[in-house]
């Protein structure tokens, strides 16, 4: 038996919000459905009569350089993205994090939509976004709109959209200027568990000897996506040695209350994992802001 009762591929945005809106009962958007299909599958998700299948719209395929940006489109697989030249340069962060998604059969299937519309706070894609600070583009029936990624979360699993009417077009980020840099890592049981025990990505601007500015998202430290913002104060203006380190490993105890979970890992464990990865994330990203070739 199906588990849904009708299948549609839209070739426009405008003909999938048409699709999402008109069509009788629960109408959804499905990416390559490893999360979606999954839960309907698996009862945890309320039957859903139409699925708009949107990995055929040229829109969310896209994955270019637009003006001062990157965009990449909310449809393009994750191994895609892993292994696009533009991305690894300009968001390397998130070519990493899309290069641990799942396995290769997931890869080849799972989008970054996907990813960030499941809003699950740890999701790999989801975190190496937050820390570029993305701008999500956005179809509605009364036009597009950009939303930053920030404000796009209202608990696990819940988003701020209305995915009975609205669909991620795709992401902006910011293109890499000199002496910019990022970086994604992560701690994982073996496969079998979609989430990890913890991850961390970081966007960094270096002047010189100093972090100018920095951004640190971790996943998961809470009912959303996160941006360590206390961590980033103690190494604005410093040198990531190891008493600036230090420093920030502290603000992340004073401003992280991380959960103990039966499936992947106690709160202990994720405040120690926070420190070993903290340190790995800014030791690479430090040294990248001077290494990355030019595309
Ligand atoms: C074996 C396995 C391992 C996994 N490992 C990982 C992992 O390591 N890390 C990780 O982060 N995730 C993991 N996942 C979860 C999943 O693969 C990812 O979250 C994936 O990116 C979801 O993308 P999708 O296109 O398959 O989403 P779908 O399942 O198609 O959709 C997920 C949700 O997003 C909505 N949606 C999809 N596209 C859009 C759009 N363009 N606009 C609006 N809403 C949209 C759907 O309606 C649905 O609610 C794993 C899953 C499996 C099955």
């Amino acid at each position: 038996m199906n588990i849904w009762q009708k299948y549609v591929i839209p070739h426009s945005v405008e003909e999938a919000i048409h699709i999402l809106t008109s069509s009788p009962g629960t109408a959804l958007p499905i990416g390559g459905g490893t999360d979606l299909l999954l839960e309907i599958q698996q009862g945890h998700h309320p039957p859903v009569q139409t699925l708009v299948d949107v990995t055929r719209i040229p829109d969310l395929l896209r994955l270019e350089e637009t003006g001062a940006h990157l965009f990449i489109g909310a449809a393009v697989p994750v191994k895609t993205i892993t292994e696009s030249a533009l991305v690894r340069h300009h968001a390397t962060a998130v070519a990493e994090a899309c290069g641990l998604i799942g396995g290769p059969q997931v890869r080849n299937t799972a989008t970054l939509g996907g990813n960030v519309a499941h809003a699950l706070p740890a999701a790999d894609g989801m975190i190496s976004l937050f820390a570029f600070d993305a701008q999500v583009e956005i179809a509605s029936p009364s036009g597009r709109r950009l939303q930053s990624i920030q404000t796009l979360f209202k608990g696990p699993g819940k988003s701020a959209l209305d995915l009975s009417s609205e669909i991620i077009v795709g992401f902006y980020l910011p293109l890499r200027r000199p002496g910019q840099s990022s970086a994604f890592s992560r701690v994982m049981r073996p496969q079998g568990v979609a989430l990890p025990i913890l991850n961390m990505a970081v966007w960094m601007e270096r002047d010189e000897q100093v972090i100018r500015d920095i951004h640190i998202a971790f996943g998961p430290s809470g009912p959303v996506p996160f941006r360590a913002t206390q961590v980033e104060q103690e190494l604005i203006g410093k040198t990531p040695d190891a008493v600036t380190l230090q420093r920030a490993k502290s603000a992340i105890h004073q401003s992280i209350q991380f959960r103990s979970s039966a499936m992947r890992a106690s709160a202990a464990y994720r405040h120690h994992l926070s420190e070993v990865l903290l340190e790995e994330v800014i030791g690479k990203a430090w040294q990248r802001a001077f290494e990355l070739e030019a595309v």
